[in-house]
């Protein structure tokens, strides 16, 4: 099912202002959309909206070009999926995935057929006799999904559906989850204020900001060339240097304390602007590579993560996170050469 949305905003009242601001933008059938975001920047109020639980003030919602603004959730086709599972307590698995085709009338042998497919394909066909609280909360989350599944949903809201899981099962279910709705071959909406969910797991993300969309875009966009300071932020750590732009043609160049920085992009800024240089931790290299700027920096703090070595660096009077490959332990005082490269420097607009 194709979703657009057109100008949505809403408010919950005079007082409150818009928790979601005109927001637009459209997902096509059988993609996996996140909505991304602090808490309280509008992204459960857009997702009810979407389910037809909430009235939007303004704007149009659309499935397959048909405008469902005006009508009731059971009407659109869709079926949310919450942290805590809404399971009925008193059915087994089977009872709770059958209810959906129970609803719409369907005859016995078609609905234990519809919840027969939707268990099988989350390997949950085993524990079908079990009831609710004799579940693992990760099966219960399979559940729930094999009931939206039965239930013939073309569009699968997601309301941070793994947050109740431990950390080893939620990054297990990340990869489950994701082929699944893949396989199913439905439209998920899926909101989160998890960055490496939405990473991880998304076609394409929508980060949001008090209301508005801040970014829309692949993943790996948003989070190597982010629009903004907040994006930037919001996806990870990131070092900003303050500079002016010197070049705004290849090559292009940077004046910032740190020496001329090189950029692949000049997002628009022109010669002389002032402007913020955005680099990840990781993106700085250990060895020369072509047009890249090298610096000297002195290790000021290491941590050991595994992974990776996080250093805290200074450079002149520049303190910069640093992420290196495992290796020999930089020790305090180490004296590094570190190359910043042009595709490893995001020019963010002051
Ligand atoms: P969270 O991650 O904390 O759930 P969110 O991004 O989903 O946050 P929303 O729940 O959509 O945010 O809320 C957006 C804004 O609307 C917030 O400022 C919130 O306080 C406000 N809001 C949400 N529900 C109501 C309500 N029923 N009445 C008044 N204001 C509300």
């Amino acid at each position: 099912m194709n979703i657009e949305l057109q100008n949505i905003s809403k408010t919950y009242g005079r007082q409150t202002g818009l928790a979601v601001n005109d927001v637009s933008l459209a997902i096509p059938s059988g993609e996996l959309f996140f909505l991304l975001g602090p808490s309280g920047c509008g992204k459960t109020t857009l997702l009810r909206i979407l389910a037809g639980l909430l009235e939007a003030s303004a704007g149009r919602v659309l499935f397959d070009g048909r405008d469902v603004s005006a009508s009731p959730p059971e009407r659109r086709g869709t079926a949310m999926v919450f942290q805590s599972y809404a399971l009925w307590p008193h059915m087994t698995v089977q009872q709770n995935v059958e209810f959906g085709p129970r609803m719409q009338h369907a005859p016995a042998a078609d609905r234990r057929r519809r919840a027969k497919d939707a268990l099988d394909r989350v390997r949950m066909a085993d524990l079908a006799s079990r009831r609710p609280n004799q579940l693992s909360g990760g099966q219960q989350q399979r559940v729930a999904l094999a009931r939206a599944l039965a239930a013939g949903t073309q569009c699968l809201l997601l309301d941070e559906p793994l947050s109740n899981l431990d950390a080893r099962l939620r990054l297990a279910m990340r990869t489950e989850l994701r082929q699944l709705v893949k396989d199913a071959g439905i439209t998920a909406v899926y909101v989160t204020h998890d960055q490496v969910e939405a990473l991880s797991m998304a076609d394409r993300v929508a980060l949001m900001n008090a209301g508005r969309i801040a970014q829309l875009g692949r993943p790996a966009d948003l989070y190597e060339r982010p629009a903004d300071r907040f994006v930037a932020d919001f996806l990870g750590e990131a070092n900003f240097i303050r500079g002016h732009l010197v070049s705004s043609a290849d090559p292009i160049a940077v004046d910032t304390p740190l020496g001329q920085l090189p950029a692949a992009s000049c997002a628009g800024a022109l010669q002389g602007q002032a402007v913020t240089c955005c680099i990840r931790p990781e993106r700085f290299l250990l060895s020369p590579a072509p047009q890249a700027l090298p610096l000297q920096a002195t290790v000021a703090q290491c941590t050991y993560v595994g992974e990776a070595w996080h250093l805290l660096c200074r450079s002149g009077e520049t303190l910069l996170k640093v992420k290196t490959p495992p290796g020999p332990m930089p020790q305090l005082g180490d004296v590094l050469t570190l190359y910043v490269a042009p595709d490893g420097v995001t020019i963010l607009k002051d």
